[in-house]
């Protein structure tokens, strides 16, 4: 099946706006087997508009358009599509009256240019919009004037808004695609996420054992992000679920516990139920990630059942006061040390009697460089039942990164602890 998305907006072209439907369109559709094979972003203007829909509409089964529905005047979409189509608006009472029940709610008179929100093309299929005024249109394209076989396609326009677009992809894109294009063979699609191994050593390590299965037309993807690599299995055709779960086995093989989840878990959230399972608590003690983990794992519902405290100890006077850590030891060996970490994790896990503790302390640059701590080096600490271990790493990234790929390093010490039971 062939499907195009055509995202449309100036602001997009401006960079004022990030196309996130693109990332979340392409996302749901490919989870539900219908894999995006063409997208663009256009202007607002008419003739881009256009363009575009009159070219995916030439090759695609399905052209999902986002954006211009609404009733100022660069929303154009509505009016291009019924002009390039041949097809008459009409209003549509229904969604008038939808309008304006809207705007009775709001206790706010209707503006006039709001009713062309309820011009529907001839012969579209009107998709309730219950978080705001435009409804999306879904129009058969049957046959298709553009198609060299006249094969029909199906065009789907969505609002804007993320808030309306997202539910009405859900609540009634899904279950029509479900009953007019239903996929002739099954599509599969596993994440497995992996955390302290690079993108190329996952690749090595999985690519050779899973030939046989790529030769048999299993979709092998890595997605490498900051301290994380993903690893995608696909495949499509009757026996997809047996190829894929087949494939899962032969990754988990070879790379153990390096897989930390799967689809969208992320390493807090694995984190958190660890320790609530086992009915531990964690104390946080942070210097050069400035509380980063701390907001990791309060992203995560249900935290507050496993975190006790978590402190942003910056300065030296900091890390004194509230973790302990020894004024000689911080003038022999340097706030960012091995046996600085040691005292502020062991502080942290003292003051606050949790099950374990981690810190860090690191030089995350540009400046605080010394010889033989160039900037990127870091120490991570974790103090547990039995004992404290210190691991050093070296994160020569921009800031942003090496807080992301610190705090990732930190969580998966903790989370090896955790399932070994004991020491890192
Ligand atoms: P409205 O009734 O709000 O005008 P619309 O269907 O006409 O809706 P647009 O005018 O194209 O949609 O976009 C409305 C808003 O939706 C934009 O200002 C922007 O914030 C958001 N938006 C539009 N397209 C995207 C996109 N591709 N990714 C993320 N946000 C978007
Ligand atoms: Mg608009």
């Amino acid at each position: 099946m062939i499907v195009e998305l055509i995202n449309t907006g100036s602001e997009l072209m401006l960079g004022r706006v990030l196309n996130t439907h693109q990332q979340w369109l392409c996302r749901q559709l490919a989870d539900l087997g219908y894999v995006v094979t063409r997208q663009v972003a256009v202007p607002d203007t008419g003739s881009a508009i256009e363009q575009t829909v009159r070219e995916a509409l030439a090759r695609a089964d399905l052209v999902i358009a986002t954006g211009g529905l609404g009733p100022t005047s660069d929303d154009l979409t509505r009016d291009l599509v019924a002009q390039l189509l041949g097809k008459e608006l009409r209003e549509d009472a229904a969604v008038l009256a939808h309008i304006s029940h809207i705007f009775e709610r709001l206790k706010r008179p209707m503006p006039e240019r709001t009713k062309v929100q309820a011009l529907i093309p001839e012969g579209a299929i009107v998709l309730h919009n219950p978080h705001g005024t435009a409804p999306g249109l879904a129009m058969e394209v049957r046959p298709n004037p553009f198609r060299a076989d006249g094969k029909p396609s199906w065009l789907i326009m969505l609002p804007g808004p993320p808030r309306e677009l997202r539910p009405m992809f859900t609540d009634s894109v899904v279950p029509l695609l479900r009953h007019e294009l239903p996929l002739v063979s099954g599509f599969v699609c596993r994440t497995l996420r992996t955390t302290s191994v690079g993108e190329s050593v996952v690749q090595e390590k999985v690519g050779g054992p899973l030939q046989r299965w790529v030769e048999a037309g299993l979709d092998l993807g890595y997605c490498a992000r900051p301290g994380q690599v993903d690893v995608r299995l696909a495949a499509s055709g009757s026996s997809a679920e047996q190829r894929v779960r087949e494939a899962e086995a032969v990754v988990r093989e070879v790379l153990g516990t390096h897989i930390y989840g799967v689809e969208d878990d992320d390493l807090e959230t694995v984190i958190v139920r660890l320790l609530t399972e086992r009915k531990l608590t964690l104390a946080l003690a942070e210097s050069c990630t400035g509380g980063c983990i701390a907001n990791r794992i309060t992203n995560v519902p249900g935290a507050s059942a496993v975190l006790l405290a978590g402190v942003v100890s910056y300065s030296n006077a900091a890390k004194q006061k509230f973790l302990g850590v020894q004024a000689n030891t911080l003038a022999e060996h340097g706030a960012v040390s091995e046996a600085v970490a040691r005292e502020m994790v062991e502080g942290a896990r003292r003051q606050t009697q949790a099950d374990y503790a981690l810190a860090v302390t690191g030089i995350a640059g540009p400046s605080g460089a010394t010889p033989d701590k160039p900037v990127g080096t870091v120490f991570i600490g974790l103090a547990g039942p039995s004992g404290t271990v210190v691991a050093r790493q070296f994160n020569p990234y921009d800031r942003e990164t090496f807080k992301q790929i610190t705090t990732q390093q930190a969580l998966e010490l903790l989370r090896r602890t955790i399932l070994s039971g004991g020491r890192g």
